[in-house]
């Protein structure tokens, strides 16, 4: 891409970010010689927000009266944007993004600047109607320092990424600030995305994967559960053909009632993965179910009634089992997470501690990882004896102020919504239509900011399975 202006733009990408979500695309002044801002009023982009991958329309409106082909440049990629006399806007297929993100968008028309800069949010492929949630880069940053100053020396760590997307902007920014021994995530096309995106630290699947997914596995080097017996057998055909190694990790139900095999399982198993030509025995792990803060000194007297003290005793004793028959001498040992390094319980540290929560824990609003915030586009209010939602259960006593909101998905985690600085009731929710009770603000109006919160104490614990739109700020 050439640069027809001769000069480039030094406008922070954190600073554009900051100024996009303030509602303001005007360049910060920080760019160096910014032109003026064209006479006739400012630059629009509809939509200004949109998958990484673009190649949706884009219409801006650079306030010029040029009916004119004009160029825009989307951060550092240039396309042609021929004018649209049905919008009487300019028509520009909106280039891929690198990462999500906000970036500056410029227009030229002949080789001289024209309008206004402004901005444009690359999300993940997430459904653009939904409130685009906006994840702060730097407090995971911040956070995965302080994991790595106060981590045990002869640990290694392991970080869990299983909160959703951006999967991959999530594990560059920790293995960079944390530099992490492994990425535990919970399925292949998050792997893949970390691969993709450049990730050098080891990478497992943490709960299960697919026989046909193998020679995927082996292209991105990304370990995965050997599930049982059976599975291994098909794994070694496939990897027969594919030739290589795939490490796998023995995971063992010790008393979670997920993933693993039983204790008495553990040991056949080890035996089938080293019988196998092109497996290797990576890892043996376990999940806690029931941390406390009373786990340590009960694992100290051997308090078999304690939930922790079983599942440890039942681990140690499929690991034992398992050395003792000589297999799996090099296998890394992994049990804890976050709760286990929270709690100091080093007992049960192993040989590796895979921590997530931590990385994404924020104490609002100062350092919120996640941001998600949408507008009221409608403030009415009801008469007395009005009906709310089907079958009128439930109508008004006296009149009553609402504001509707969209396109909130269904979630697993209540969601709380405060509107200027008010937390307000749900009266009806049909996902795409959400009507708030704003008795108590009795200035709301339509446009006004809605913020969107998880539960306090879900927070970071994002439903991962939501289409929705993801941006960064923090770089
Ligand atoms: C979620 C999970 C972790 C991480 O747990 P945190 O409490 O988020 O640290 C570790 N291991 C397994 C198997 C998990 O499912």
């Amino acid at each position: 891409m050439t640069d027809i202006r001769g000069h480039r733009l030094v406008t922070s990408l954190l600073g554009l970010s900051l100024l996009a979500l303030a509602g303001c695309g005007q360049d910060d002044g920080s760019s160096q010689k910014a032109l003026p801002p064209s006479a006739s009023g400012s630059v629009a982009l509809s939509p200004s927000h949109g998958g990484l991958t673009g190649g949706n329309l884009v219409l801006a409106d650079t306030g010029e009266d040029s009916d004119g082909p004009i160029t825009a440049r989307f951060g550092e990629t240039e396309v042609e944007c021929p004018f649209d006399e049905r919008s009487s806007r300019h028509a520009c297929t909106a280039p891929s993004g690198g990462t999500p993100g906000t970036v500056e968008v410029s227009f030229a028309a002949g080789g001289n600047e024209v309008g206004e800069k402004t901005a444009y949010t690359y999300t993940t492929q997430g459904t653009q109607d939904i409130p685009v949630l906006t994840v702060d880069t730097e407090t995971v940053r911040r956070n995965a320092e302080e994991i790595r100053a106060d981590f045990p020396q002869d640990v290694q760590l392991g970080a869990v990424l299983k909160n959703g997307e951006p999967v991959d902007v999530f594990g560059k920014v920790i293995e960079d600030a944390a530099d992490v021994d492994y990425l535990f995530v919970p399925k292949l096309d998050d792997a893949i995305a970390l691969r993709e995106a450049g990730v050098q630290a080891r990478i497992a699947v943490l709960y299960a994967a697919q026989i046909e997914d193998i020679p995927l596995l082996v292209h991105y080097d990304v370990e995965v559960p050997a599930t049982d017996p059976a599975w291994v057998d098909a794994a070694e055909q496939v990897l027969a053909t594919t030739g290589g190694t795939l490490k796998v990790h023995l995971w063992v139900d010790t008393g979670m009632g997920r993933e693993g095999v039983v204790p008495e399982e553990a040991l056949p198993l080890a035996r089938a993965v080293e019988g196998a030509a092109h497996l290797e025995l990576a890892g043996i792990a376990t999940h806690f179910s029931t941390i406390t803060a009373e786990d340590a000194e009960a694992i100290e007297r051997n308090d078999t009634a304690n939930t922790t003290v079983a599942q440890k005793n039942r681990f140690d004793g499929a690991v034992a089992a398992i050395r003792n028959a000589g297999l799996g001498q090099d296998a890394l040992i992994h049990a804890g997470a976050s709760d286990v390094l929270d709690h100091g319980i080093e007992a049960l540290y192993y040989d590796l501690l895979r921590v997530g929560g931590m990385f994404f824990s924020s104490s609002p609003p100062e350092s919120s990882v996640y941001s998600w915030t949408t507008e009221l586009t409608q403030v009415k209010t009801l008469p007395e004896g009005w009906c709310i939602d089907y079958g009128c259960t439930d109508p008004t006593t006296s009149p009553k102020k609402v504001g509707l909101i969209h396109h909130i998905p269904s979630r697993e985690n209540e969601l709380d919504y405060t509107v200027g600085g008010q937390q307000v009731p749900v009266l009806l929710d049909h996902g795409t239509v959400v009507t708030l009770d704003l008795s108590q603000v009795p200035d709301a109006a339509a446009g006004d900011e809605v913020v969107i919160d998880f539960s306090a104490e879900a927070f970071h614990m994002l439903d991962a399975t939501a289409p929705l739109p993801v941006t960064t700020t923090g770089g």
